[in-house]
């Protein structure tokens, strides 16, 4: 058997779920679905060359992993990275079709990349990458077929030179790609997406177990990270109330003073600790936030897979920490999942409790709003980001219910009436779902 460790992981993840629930006692059918859903529907692995500016022949291998359409179109994003490997494009097509499905909207799985590194790469370099990879991609996708978004990796100026690419190749505008600037197709709140859903799932998660006595209000929270992800979720804790916000650490600040509103975020941040008694802000080069934070309320971890080990999340746990929720895909290892969840499970009252808001929930605002932007490409509309903000909202906290409820209904666990398991419950609502269609 081929080793790939983290689709394993993500596999292992749902069966234990839903075998562990009583969903396969009460419904015997549900049980034939697991493996056909495990096998991908189609993968397709292709060469990438282009010229380098020295103008020298570079290769790489690019996948696109189509997992399971039985919801709608393939969707998910692309990743431009060293690390891309089946093992992890499997992993993260396998997850997007239970993700996608909680977000109630018409979309399949999938997962696609190219094992690249970009660093140091030209702008030149990136456009040639982009058109020599869609050259063979866009013979495999569509709008109504598989619609690729953005990744670690490939972000604004990427989606640019691919759909670009598509359009010349395919003679043809559609929705094909989303992630898509705004004067092209794109929709308000995409970027902000993902940050922005977190946070909203998380005040779903401290409004059921505080029984919305408590917000983000006078809470500490940490963010790793420094991508959209960990940005956005970081200015929907600043916008809100910017008393909410005691503690937060994020890499590379460089990259997030960048821009202007993230610049005046980090200024009101560094302010706010450098008037914040024996406070300072102090960067730790290598280091990972989880150990080096004390007295937090709220740890959202948004950087990429397995970066919070279960020592950290012990740590985590120690310095109080009531609510986790990963705006990283697989942000925490089995390990560490499973300390927050004993956390929960053994806690005498939910205000004892460490409640944790697994990714395939937490984190699906982005592939959301890339859904409202499907829609919008087939209306030819664009709409208002008020609009695109409060379908957000409502899709997270559906999502949220839809959670409790599989977890009320089918987990076995006798605690669940402190607090239901969201990773149980997560992982049986969208396995219903998906085996239901
Ligand atoms: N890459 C994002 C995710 O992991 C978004 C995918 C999409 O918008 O299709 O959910």
């Amino acid at each position: 058997m081929v080793s790939e460790p983290e689709f394993q992981q993500a596999y292992y993840e749902i069966v234990s779920s839903v075998k562990d629930s009583t969903l396969f006692e009460k419904f015997p059918q549900y049980e034939k679905v697991l493996p056909v859903v495990s096998v991908p529907e189609r993968i397709i692995q292709f060469r990438v060359t282009w010229e380098n500016d020295k103008g020298e022949q570079e290769v790489a291998q690019g996948y696109r992993v189509q997992f399971n359409s039985a919801k709608g179109p393939y969707k998910g994003g692309l990743r431009f990275h060293p690390s891309v490997n089946l093992s992890i494009l499997k992993f993260l097509g396998f997850e997007q079709i239970f993700k996608n499905a909680l977000t109630g909207l018409d979309m399949g799985g999938g997962k696609g990349g190219l094992c690249v590194d970009l660093k140091g790469k030209s702008d030149n370099e990136i456009r040639r990458i982009c058109y020599a990879f869609m050259r063979e991609l866009s013979k495999h996708i569509g709008k109504d077929t598989d619609v690729p978004a953005g990744d670690i990796g490939v972000g604004g100026r990427e989606i640019g030179y691919l759909f670009g690419a598509y359009r010349s190749y395919k003679n043809s505008w559609e929705g094909v790609l989303t992630g898509k600037g705004l004067n092209w197709g794109g929709s308000l709140i995409r970027p902000e997406a993902t940050g922005y859903g977190l946070v909203y799932y998380t005040q779903a998660m401290i409004d059921y177990a505080t029984n919305g006595k408590e917000s983000f209000e006078g809470k500490r929270v940490t963010i790793s990270g420094s991508g959209n992800v960990a940005q956005y979720a970081a200015l929907k804790v600043i916008e809100r109330e910017a008393s909410w916000f005691r503690c937060i650490t994020l890499e590379q600040i460089n990259d997030i003073a960048a821009t202007k509103i993230h610049f005046k975020s980090l200024k009101e941040i560094v302010g706010e600790y450098a008037t914040f008694g024996e406070n300072k802000v102090k960067y730790i080069a290598g280091a990972r936030p989880w150990t080096h934070v004390s007295d937090v309320d709220i740890a959202l971890p948004c950087a990429t897979q397995n970066e919070v080990s279960g020592d950290e999340a012990k740590s985590l746990v120690a310095s109080g920490v009531k609510f986790v929720a990963e705006g990283a895909n697989m942000g925490s290892t089995p390990e560490a999942i499973s300390v927050f969840e004993t956390a929960r499970s053994t806690a005498a009252t939910a205000g004892d409790a460490v409640w944790f808001g697994p990714p395939k929930a937490a984190n699906l605002g982005g592939v959301a709003v890339s859904g409202l932007e499907m829609a919008q490409n087939s209306q030819k509309v664009t709409w208002t980001s008020e609009r695109v903000d409060q379908e957000l909202k409502k899709i997270m906290i559906n999502c949220f219910n839809d959670c409790i409820q599989a977890a009320q209904e089918y987990a076995t666990e006798k605690n669940t009436k402190i607090l239901p398991s969201l990773v149980k419950g997560a992982n049986i609502a969208s396995f219903v779902m998906v085996a239901d269609a």
